[in-house]
């Protein structure tokens, strides 16, 4: 068996949600070894769930998320149906193990709050006016949890929709910026979210350069306001890249391969 390598004292601090006694370091380094511009490593994997009708997994640093996406088909319960356009039903979901601390499996508050937040930041890209009285549904369910999970959830939602074929203007992609130890940081981690000074959750769309979501939980001057937003939108545009080799990987490879 291998041996387990020993934690550092910073790593220990960091999975424990101890709260560290400085985030960046005086070079600049953050708890995790990233720089103040630096995403988390990502994977991202389109047709994960034979099952559903698109699907898309999703890693980003220790989040783990995974979707998935059904319909267009004829909207149920009858009385949520929209005469003109589909609606999307969308649930976040974080399953009990996906914390320090076993939660509930029912939807908290928290669930239902970012089950809006992302349906929102999801509907200008979909062209739901392709199919009236229909209901897409996207199912968000967080197996792990380190801060970021509506980005990191609006980001895989996007790639699942897109797996599902159905129709759309833009991808979404997602993004947070904020402030730790007085500094602007990209993409934080748990304990950046919860030691730091701010979070600006940022939804956008590449090609239409719209965001469809935008949050704040904190305080930023105007300048750092700006500042994170912009990093928050670089962020997004590394995402989108990774976003569409996702999915060449999958229908660019069978293509080729059926000629
Ligand atoms: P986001 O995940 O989009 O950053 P929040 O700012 O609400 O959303 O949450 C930050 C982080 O707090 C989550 O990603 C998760 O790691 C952690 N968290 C959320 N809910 C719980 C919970 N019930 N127990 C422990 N940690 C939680």
């Amino acid at each position: 068996m291998k041996a387990t390598k020993k934690k550092t004292k910073k790593e220990t601090e960091t999975l424990s949600n101890k709260k560290p006694e400085t985030l960046i370091d005086k070079k600049g380094i953050r708890i995790d070894g990233r720089k103040l511009d630096e995403l988390r490593p990502v994977k991202m994997e389109v047709g994960v769930l034979p099952n559903a009708d698109g699907s898309a997994y999703l890693e980003q640093g220790r989040n783990k998320v995974l979707v998935g996406v059904y319909g267009p088909k004829e909207a149920h319960p009858r009385h949520i149906a929209q005469q003109d356009r589909a609606v999307i039903q969308c649930r976040y979901h974080m399953a009990p193990f996906s914390v320090d601390e076993r939660k509930s499996p029912a939807p908290s508050r928290r669930d239902v709050e970012l089950s809006k937040v992302i349906r929102e930041a999801l509907e200008p890209a979909v062209f739901l006016e392709y199919f009236p009285k229909t209901s897409i549904q996207v199912y968000i369910e967080i197996l792990q949890a380190d801060g970021g999970t509506r980005c990191a959830g609006i980001t895989t939602a996007a790639l699942a929709l897109a797996d599902a074929g159905i129709p759309m203007r833009d991808l979404v992609v997602a993004c947070a910026a904020g402030k730790a130890d007085g500094k602007i940081v990209v993409d934080l981690m748990d304990t950046e979210d919860k030691v730091g000074d701010a979070d600006v959750p940022v939804a956008y769309m590449p090609n239409l350069n719209a965001v469809t979501l935008l949050q704040m939980d904190g305080n930023l001057s105007t300048d750092e306001f700006a500042k994170a937003i912009n990093m928050a939108i670089d962020g997004c545009k590394q995402l989108y890249a990774q976003q569409k080799e996702a999915l060449k990987s999958k229908y660019v490879v069978e293509e080729v391969e059926e000629e």
